[in-house]
């Protein structure tokens, strides 16, 4: 079946999964208990489902569950851990390091931080916007530093190496935190594999609901507290303080138990759907991917079409197409793109690119039916 207008920006936010959306109900109403104040049945059926939903996410990263700190989505969990570590003096942060093309919520976290005197380094990238390698350890140093990186772009898709960066900071003093909330879900992530102290993620990206997201830390390599960003009753270790979002919570657990059953079907059948887009409006000419089709996350295609403006594009298919220019954030402000900004591209190549993003219930149908519609307006708007 197909829904009008076809739904292609998975990456700004995904439906609830029917089945995630189940799992959530009870909590509204028959078990309404607070999860912080077990001492009653109601209570703890809640906090009893609070620890089952802790255990599927944990699992779905391969962490501990004691690694996972319940927040408002990777926008708080961002600032909790940056904030958290360069404002606690026992880090003795010197310097964030991050990069051009990170999400605003990591760049200004960066900038408030700024002006707490921690100052920002950005990395060199590669034209493809890849972290350089070669070039990262001269940009370590031997105080302790902070490293901010986004796993993968939430404009173009490009997924960085967190491994190999992950090996070049764990002998250097850096504490390397990872924004992965458009890879958990998508792609396999393993943050202790990559020698990751700290990540965000967030439940809306991965079919689950929004208002609830993670945040993971390293109980190997963080110990010293962090520094919360707001007091109260103590909850999440005195991290994150408030009443747990029960609902929210088990829809986030069960939206990670079906990711990790469904990660490996779900990126065949995404990859083969985009390639077929990919294959299919290639035909048009002019049409130059944003980045390299090799490191890109299976679901995600930045397109500048010559010769059209972007948001005219979005505008003339609002009724057919649901894509966007950019970030969900940067389309609010329509503003050029930060991150296409920041891999140097022309003013007309930014200004005429769009991002197609697509998910679990895109079918064949959706993406020929686009591949018609996006080579009609291109030829129109060409005129
Ligand atoms: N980081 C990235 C890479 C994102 O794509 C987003 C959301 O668009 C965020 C952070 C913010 O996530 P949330 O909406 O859960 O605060």
């Amino acid at each position: 079946m197909m829904d009008s207008p076809i739904y292609l920006d998975y990456n700004a936010t995904t439906p609830v999964d029917p089945e995630v959306l189940d799992s959530m109900l009870p909590y509204f109403s028959k078990i309404s208990g607070n999860a912080s104040n077990a001492v009653n049945i109601h209570g703890k059926k809640s906090l009893d489902a609070v620890e089952e939903a802790r255990e599927k996410i944990a699992s779905l990263i391969y962490c501990h569950p004691s690694e996972i700190i319940f927040t408002s989505g990777a926008t708080e969990s961002i600032n909790l851990f940056l904030k958290g570590i360069a404002l606690n003096s026992k880090y003795s942060i010197s310097s964030i390091l991050t990069t051009k093309t990170d999400h605003s919520a990591v760049l200004e976290t960066c900038k408030y931080l700024e002006m707490q005197n921690v100052e920002t380094v950005y990395l060199p990238l590669t034209p493809n916007g890849l972290v350089d390698i070669g070039k990262l350890e001269n940009c370590l140093s031997k105080e302790t530093q902070l490293l901010s990186l986004i796993h993968a772009n939430n404009e173009t898709g490009t997924i960085q190496n967190t491994n190999k960066i992950g090996n070049t900071t764990k002998n250097k003093n850096t504490i390397f935190f990872s924004d992965a909330t458009q890879a958990v879900g998508k792609i396999k992530v393993d943050p202790k594999k990559d020698f990751i102290d700290g990540m965000a993620f967030s439940a809306h990206k991965l079919y689950g609901p929004k208002g609830i997201g993670a945040l993971f830390i390293n109980k190997d390599t963080i110990s010293q507290q962090l520094l919360p960003l707001h007091h109260g009753g103590g909850q999440e270790k005195g991290l994150r303080s408030g009443t747990m979002n029960v609902p929210g919570i088990v829809g986030f657990g069960k939206a990670c138990e079906i990711a990790q059953k469904c990660i490996k079907k779900d990126q065949v059948r995404i990859s083969n759907l985009r390639n077929l887009l990919l294959d299919g409006i290639q035909k048009t000419k002019g049409i130059q991917l944003n980045g390299e089709i090799q490191q890109l996350l299976p679901n995600t295609l930045n397109l500048s079409i010559k010769g059209v403006e972007a948001h005219m594009l979005v505008e003339a298919l609002e009724s057919t197409l649901s894509i966007s220019t950019g970030s969900a954030c940067g389309t609010v402000s329509r503003k050029p793109s930060h991150v296409l900004q920041a891999l140097k591209y022309s003013k007309d190549r930014i200004g005429s690119s769009i991002r197609i993003s697509i998910g679990r219930y895109t079918n064949k149908e959706e993406i020929e039916n686009t591949i018609i519609a996006l080579k009609d307006i291109i030829s129109k708007l060409r005129i």
